[in-house]
């Protein structure tokens, strides 16, 4: 029998958030790794470059791999012989350690999750509460796997229920390419079939708490069906050509897990989860005798890849830009941009259309006249840190803005992530603007580019406040341009079929 510390459960839950916000784990670092070596698209490449050594920065900076630092989910199994030392219940001691994590002054992680969801919104502050799912299992162990899961990627969950008679494998390919690029790949799918509606939801989930070893099936050769489904649907989605941030490349998914759990005879549910650049999760034991011991990983795991600009990279002065300059631009091009960048996303742009749509003034000192907005919610920056980690958000969420903001605020141009809808691209040529997206999952990276930082407007809103941002050569790729033409749909009808001529790379 184990007695279980109230303090071991929060510290080690602190400790392993702390953990994976800035390490990714070997296996995925290996798989990212794999994808570089193997990637011809020079866009991709470029991208899983920056991704690469984002993640090397941040471990050896201990600083979040991406300003989204998730929404924590928990898995928990309790032996039933577990006894307790403890005066809270389990959630509240999980929270707790959620809470002690992303406060902690030495590496402060963005606060993301709000509260009244449907309505007020209102940010917890702490990124409480997790999700947490609790398992009663045999023995006097508790077993805890933590994950923080970016937003972008997980809005991209899908869920349907299917004829018994359908493909699985059929309806995961014509899922994933609606899926866009905002959940950031390459990264991984987690696939639930089986049990119920929620059922089905969670075993995705649960599915991409496990290592990446497709390379390893591969050489071994499937064994199960389920194995077989594994790499039917690895081969097909990364032969759709989609590749990292969208761009088109061979690398989609670096791995793709399922679960699967007996269902009623009418029935096939069917759930989709993808994972993305930011893949972070952590497994350990308490066994009574104190907390997780959460070892450091070894840096010479990670790839030597250091990326630099592209030597055909633009300079690009924002202080001087004009429509002429916009209008030279072609899909893909690789851009390095210097002097001031005005920020907002989701909360102040509701706020700057609700008044400009009135016919009101925006905040003094506000003025979008020629300038660029960078789609960010920067994570507080520590020490001598300008800013701290600042990658993309996903852009779509901002189209419906896009006619105010171009048309009525007189902005030139944007930086995000990701595609944008077709309504969004029409209004971009109408107004000769362009759109170009900065790589998701490198924030440390970018946020290097920072040179100085200061509140615009609307700092009540935290991290989604109006920043005013002097950057020095921040990458971005022109994913958008004045005509109209689209990166994203460029990139993955080029290399769309091109994966089926290589094979799956192992160590
Ligand atoms: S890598 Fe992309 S999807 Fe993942 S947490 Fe960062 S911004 Fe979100």
């Amino acid at each position: 029998m184990s007695v279980i510390r109230e303090a071991d459960v929060i510290d080690s839950v602190a400790d392993a958030l702390q953990y994976i916000s800035y390490y990714h784990s070997p296996d995925f670092i290996r798989a990212m790794g794999r994808a570089y070596e193997q990637e011809r698209s020079p866009a991709a490449r470029d991208a899983i470059a920056q991704i690469l050594s984002n993640s090397r920065l941040c471990a050896l900076g201990h600083r979040p791999i991406c300003q989204d630092t998730g929404i924590v989910c928990v898995f928990v199994k309790v032996g039933m012989d577990v006894r307790w030392d403890a005066s809270r219940d389990l959630e509240a001691m999980i929270n707790e350690g959620v809470r002690r994590a992303y406060l902690d002054a030495q590496n402060p992680l963005r606060a993301s999750i709000v509260a009244d969801p449907a309505f007020a919104r209102t940010n917890t502050r702490d990124n409480t509460p997790a999700v947490i799912h609790t398992q009663l299992v045999a023995g006097d162990r508790l077993e805890i796997t933590v994950a923080a899961k970016g937003g972008g990627s997980e809005n991209k969950a899908m869920f349907e229920m299917l004829n018994p008679s359908d493909s699985v494998a059929d309806w995961v390919l014509q899922r994933v390419p609606e899926m866009g690029a905002g959940w950031c790949p390459p990264g991984m799918l987690g696939i639930g079939i089986g049990g119920t509606a929620e059922k089905a939801v969670l075993l995705a989930k649960q599915a991409l708490m496990e290592p990446i070893d497709i390379a390893d099936l591969a050489a071994r050769g499937p064994r199960t069906k389920l194995e077989e489904l594994r790499l039917e649907i690895y081969r097909r989605v990364n032969s759709l050509g989609i590749g990292a941030q969208g761009l088109g490349g061979l690398s989609t998914v670096l791995d793709v897990k399922v679960l699967d759990y007996p269902t009623h005879a009418a029935s096939l549910p069917v759930a989709v989860i993808p994972n993305c650049a930011a893949t972070r999760h952590l497994h350990f034991t308490l066994d009574g005798s104190g907390r997780a011991r959460i070892e450091p990983p070894d840096l010479a795991l990670w790839p030597d890849v250091t990326w630099s600009a592209d030597a055909n990279a633009k300079r690009v002065s924002l202080d001087g830009l004009t429509p002429a300059i916009i209008a030279t631009w072609k899909a893909g091009d690789r851009l390095l941009l210097s002097g001031k960048l005005l920020t907002g996303r989701d909360a102040a742009h509701k706020r700057i259309c609700g008044l400009l749509d009135k016919g009101e003034p925006l905040p003094e000192g506000l003025d979008f006249k020629g300038r660029v907005i960078y789609y960010v919610g920067p994570v507080d920056p520590v020490g001598n840190e300008v800013v701290g980690p600042a990658g993309p958000t996903t852009a779509n969420r901002m189209d419906r803005f896009t006619e105010t903001m171009l048309g009525k605020a007189g902005l030139l141009a944007m930086v995000g992530k990701a595609e944008r809808g077709p309504e969004a691209i029409d209004v971009i040529r109408r107004h000769r603007s362009a759109y170009l997206i900065a790589v998701g999952g490198a924030a440390y990276l970018v946020a290097n580019a920072i040179r100085s930082s200061r509140i615009v407007a609307f700092a009540d809103l935290g991290m989604e406040a109006v920043y005013e941002f002097e950057v020095r050569d921040m990458p971005v790729t022109v994913a958008v341009t004045s005509d109209g033409e689209s990166m994203h749909a460029q990139g993955p009808a080029l290399w769309r079929g091109q994966f089926a001529g290589f094979p799956i790379v192992a160590e």
